[in-house]
């Protein structure tokens, strides 16, 4: 083609091309993280004031050879589109657990992990099969482990959601619903599903202490939860004014940085040996 106007062009446009080459480039490079083990498992705990903390959630960081640390949001997004998640979350299931475990065996025995599942994962046929081999071969009992899904997973397909919640109940998994209230979906399906936590999510936390709809929208969460014999936990709890006000909504089990950021495992371990917000 002679000019630049043709759709041939416009297809062909430089700036896609550079996108598509630097996709490549990432799945690539995020196939050979996997293989060189470059992937990192971080642990935030989750906190009641006045018994400490009461387990943690498992959050994925790739460690880079050249760029250092990085963030989920950076990769995760390409790991679902290509399928890798279901790689990268089974390493990151058996990794967690094991070191569940060993904290566990050291003393503290009633630390519960939570691990977030992406909708792929949840779809995939084999993940009862692979969460109970992944606790056998562990040793980790399954009421010490929780599965943190989204609304969107779940309101995918009711009828296979249905199967796939029961099969895991049997195992003795917990379930929870993560970032709770963003999802746009009707409150029906908590009825129809065998749930065990509701996660408010951090948007409705941020403004908890001065904003009286977000207060209004998280106090109702809580409410909910209590009513349907739920648990609850807050996320993304920075103040101690949020803190203070959730506590007084009975909302007792609290994740943020208030308290700390994920943490690589040696730093986690100085955490519970501290014994802090006990
Ligand atoms: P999420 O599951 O909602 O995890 C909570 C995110 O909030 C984490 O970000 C955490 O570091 C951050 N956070 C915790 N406390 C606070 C706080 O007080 N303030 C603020 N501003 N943020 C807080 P992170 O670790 O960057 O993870 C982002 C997302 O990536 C997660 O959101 C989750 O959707 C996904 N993700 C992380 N690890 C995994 C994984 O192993 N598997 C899957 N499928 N997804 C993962
Ligand atoms: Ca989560
Ligand atoms: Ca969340
Ligand atoms: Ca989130």
């Amino acid at each position: 083609k002679e000019s630049g106007n043709g759709p041939g062009w416009l297809f062909f446009s430089p700036a896609m091309h550079d996108r598509i080459v630097e996709r490549v480039r990432l799945e690539c490079e995020l196939r050979r993280a996997l293989e060189q083990d470059e992937l990192r498992v971080y642990y935030q705990p989750r906190v009641v004031l006045g018994a400490g903390i009461i387990g943690m959630e498992a959050l994925v960081r790739w460690e880079h050879p050249t760029q250092g640390l990085i963030p989920p949001a950076d990769f995760i997004p390409l790991a679902e589109e290509t399928g890798l998640i279901v790689p990268l979350g089974e390493h990151v299931l058996r990794q967690a657990c094991l070191q569940t475990r060993a904290w566990q065996e050291s003393g503290f025995h009633n630390l519960r992990l939570a691990v977030n599942l992406s909708a792929r994962q949840f779809q995939d046929p084999h993940l009862c099969d692979l969460i109970g081999a992944v606790l056998t071969e562990t040793g980790l009992p399954a009421e010490w482990l929780e599965l943190e899904i989204t609304e969107s997973t779940v309101m995918n397909d009711l009828e296979t959601t249905v199967h796939t919640l029961e099969r895991l109940k049997q195992l003795g998994v917990h379930i929870s619903i993560d970032d709770f209230g963003t999802g746009h979906s009707s409150l029906s399906y908590l009825k129809r599903f065998p749930l065990d936590t509701l996660k408010i999510d951090r948007s409705f936390v941020r403004d908890i202490a001065n904003d009286a709809d977000d207060a209004a929208i998280a106090g109702m969460v809580i409410t909910l939860a209590h009513a349907l014999n739920l648990e609850v936990i807050a996320e993304g709890v920075e103040t101690h004014e949020q803190a203070a006000f959730l506590r007084d909504q009975s909302c007792s089990v609290m994740q943020g940085y208030l308290f700390s950021p994920p943490v690589p495992n040696d730093q986690f371990e100085a955490l519970l040996a501290d014994r802090r917000w006990t």
